[in-house]
């Protein structure tokens, strides 16, 4: 295994939807992290390193856009919202909220893929420009 592989937490209540996901980003060098609940994400977060957060909106216990905050009060780990589709009003609210970006199911594998390294570039360069280092 890559020691330099990101790691991605998948915070998503649908196990088939979570399968993929982690199959897709596990065929792609990513390590994953799952969480099926807020409550679990907030867990993951306060216990492991993340890179980044896929965040399914529609969570069991807690409204996504409620759980963007929290995350965002945990850790600067970049967002990216898993949203349904014709959810414009959600979108806009999520990325208003502090999320990166979002990526509307279903969605393709590639699509998926690009927003996610766009998203860790981002986070690299912000990094850098805080060090001095851009
Ligand atoms: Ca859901």
């Amino acid at each position: 295994m890559n020691g330099d592989a990101a790691i991605i937490l998948i915070v998503e209540d649908e196990p088939p939807i979570r399968r993929l996901l982690r199959t897709t980003l596990g065929a792609h060098d990513y390590r994953t992290l799952e969480a099926a609940t807020g409550a679990e994400a907030l867990s993951a977060l306060r216990h492991h390193r993340a890179d980044l957060v896929l965040l399914d909106l529609g969570l069991p216990d807690i409204d996504g856009l409620e759980l963007i905050g929290k995350i965002r009060a945990l850790a600067p780990v970049p967002i990216v919202v898993l949203s349904s589709r014709g959810d414009e009003a959600a979108k806009v609210v999520a990325l208003d909220g502090g999320a990166d970006d979002y990526v509307t199911k279903p969605f393709g594998a590639d699509e998926l893929l690009a927003r996610i390294r766009a998203a860790l570039r981002h986070r690299l360069q912000e990094q850098g420009a805080e060090r001095g280092f851009a």
